[in-house]
C-alpha cells in the first residue's frame, strides 16, 4: 500500500518501471510546471489510489452490487458521493466516470439520442475534443454545432450564442472549455438554452476547484448536467464526476453502469473521497483563491513584457498568449521553455490557422505552481525567466543562466519531500 514510488518491492521486481516512476518524479520535481490541466496530488490521494481497493470488483452501486464482499468499497463511495454533494451543494453525484471525457459521454447518453444535435464550444476558441470534435465520439454520435468567441475582444457573445442557438435548435447546448481564460455567465447560457428548449451541460473538467473554492461562478443551480475531472484544479486522482438533480439520478446512475462502462475503479473512487474531503477544508478556498491571484499576476506579467494576452486578460487560472508577433510558434516556444525547465503547452488561439501540433499559442496556467507554494511575487520572477528565454532563445548562455535561475527559484518550493 501507499504510494508505489520508492516502493521496495517494486523495485525488486520491476526495475525498469520503478525506474520510469524514479524519473518522472525527478521530473516533476525540477520543472515548474504551467500546464494549466495538470497539478500534484497530496500523499493520502496517492496511497488511496495506490492501494488494494484495485482488487476489487464492484459493479452496481453502494448496498446494491452485483459482486459479494463490497462493504469496504461501499464505504468509499458512499464517502465520495456524500463528500461531493456537500461540497458542491448538488443533490446527486455520480463518481465513476472514469475521466472527463466518459462524465462528458455519461450527461450526453442521458440528454442526446444518436443524430440529435448539441451545441458547444469551437475547440480553436477553447473548447475540448469531447464536445463535437469529428475525430471524437461525440461529433460521431451527435451532429455538433459550435459557438466561438467574438473575433475582436476574444469572448463569448452571448447574443451571438443565442441567435445560433435559435438557428440550430439544439437539444443539448455545453457551456465550458479547456482554454478559455474568462469566467462563464451560466445564467445566460441556462436562458439561453431555455428559449430553444434545450438542456444545458456544464463541464466543469477544468475550473470545478474554483467553483469550489468560490472564484469562479456556481453552475450547479443552472445546468441540468454538470461534468468534471478530479485531478485538474480539484487536485485528486485522475478521474471524473457527474452531478445532477435527484429527478435524473436513476438515470445517470444506469448510463454510467451498465449502459457504458463495467466495474467502477474502486481505488480511484477512494481516492476521490479523501480529494473531496480535502477540498472541504479552508485552506481549499485560499488555494483556489492564490491560484487565480497567481494567475492574474504572471498575465499581467507577461503583458507587461510585451506579449498579446488572447482577450486582454484572466479571470480563471490560466491564460493564453498569441506569439504571432514574436515569430515563433506554439511548439517552438513550447520547446525553448521546456529546454530552461518550464512546461507549458502549444494550444490553438482563436481563429488559429495552424495545425492544432504547431499552433501559434501557449497555454500558461498555475493550479500546479500554486500548489507548489508559489505565490503572486514568485510570479513576476517566473515571468521574466519565460520572456527571457523566449525573447533571447537563440543565445545558448541566455538559455543556459535562465535553466540556473529556474533551478534556484524551484529550490525554495520541495516537491514530495516525503519520498526520499
Ligand atoms: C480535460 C478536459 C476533459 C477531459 O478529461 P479527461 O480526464 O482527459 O478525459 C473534458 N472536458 C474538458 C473541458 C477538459 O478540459
Amino acid at each position: 500500500m501507499g504510494p508505489a514510488i520508492g516502493d521496495r518491492e517494486l523495485k525488486r521486481m520491476d526495475p525498469e518501471v520503478a525506474g520510469a516512476l524514479e524519473l518522472e518524479l525527478k521530473r516533476e520535481r525540477e520543472f515548474v510546471n504551467l500546464i494549466a490541466s495538470e497539478n500534484y496530488a497530496s500523499l493520502a490521494v496517492l496511497a488511496a489510489q495506490g492501494s488494494i481497493l484495485t482488487n476489487k470488483y464492484a459493479e452496481g452501486y453502494p448496498g446494491n452490487r452485483y459482486y459479494s464482499g463490497c462493504e469496504a468499497v461501499d464505504i468509499a463511495e458512499r464517502l465520495a458521493v456524500s463528500r461531493a454533494k456537500e461540497l458542491f451543494g448538488c443533490e446527486h453525484a455520480n463518481v465513476q466516470p472514469h475521466a472527463g471525457v466518459q462524465a462528458n459521454m455519461a450527461a450526453y447518453v442521458c440528454s442526446l439520442k444518436p443524430g440529435d444535435t448539441m451545441m458547444a464550444m469551437d475547440l480553436t476558441c477553447g473548447g475540448h475534443l469531447s464536445h463535437g470534435a469529428a475525430s471524437s465520439f461525440s461529433g460521431k454520435l451527435y451532429k455538433a454545432v459550435h459557438y466561438g468567441v467574438d473575433r475582436e475582444t476574444e469572448m463569448i457573445d452571448y447574443d451571438l450564442v443565442a441567435e445560433i442557438a435559435r438557428k440550430e435548435e439544439p437539444r443539448l447546448i455545453v457551456a465550458g472549455c479547456s482554454s478559455y481564460p474568462r469566467r462563464l455567465d451560466f445564467e445566460a447560457f441556462r436562458r439561453i438554452a431555455d428559449d430553444v428548449g434545450a438542456l444545458l451541460m456544464v463541464d466543469m473538467a477544468h475550473f470545478g476547484g474554483l467553483v469550489v473554492g468560490g472564484v469562479h461562478p456556481d453552475p450547479v443551480p443552472y445546468a441540468d448536467y454538470v461534468t468534471g475531472t478530479t485531478h485538474k484544479t480539484l487536485r485528486g486522482p485522475r478521474g471524473g464526476l457527474v452531478l445532477t438533480r435527484e429527478s435524473n439520478r436513476e438515470r445517470l446512475d444506469s448510463v454510467v453502469f451498465p449502459g457504458m462502462q463495467g466495474g467502477p475503479l474502486m481505488h480511484v473512487v477512494a481516492a476521490k473521497a479523501v480529494c473531496f474531503k480535502e477540498a472541504l477544508q479552508p485552506e481549499f478556498k485560499l488555494y483556489q483563491e492564490t491560484i487565480v491571484t497567481n494567475a492574474k499576476a504572471l498575465c499581467e506579467k507577461m503583458g507587461s513584457e510585451g506579449f498579446r494576452i488572447v482577450s486582454g486578460g484572466t479571470e480563471t487560472h490560466l491564460f493564453l498568449i498569441d506569439l504571432r508577433q514574436n515569430g515563433l510558434s506554439g511548439k517552438e516556444a513550447q520547446d525553448v521553455l521546456e529546454s530552461v525547465g518550464i512546461n507549458v503547452n502549444m494550444n490553438e488561439i482563436p481563429y488559429d490557422e495552424t495545425p492544432p501540433t504547431v499552433t501559434c499559442g501557449i497555454r500558461i496556467g498555475t493550479p500546479a505552481v500554486t500548489t507548489r507554494g508559489m505565490r503572486p511575487e514568485h510570479m513576476d520572477t517566473l515571468g521574466g525567466l519565460i520572456s527571457r528565454a523566449l525573447k533571447e532563445r537563440e543565445k545558448e548562455s541566455v538559455l543556459a543562466d535562465v535553466r540556473e535561475k529556474v533551478r534556484g527559484l524551484l529550490a525554495g518550493f520541495p516537491l514530495y519531500p516525503e519520498l526520499d
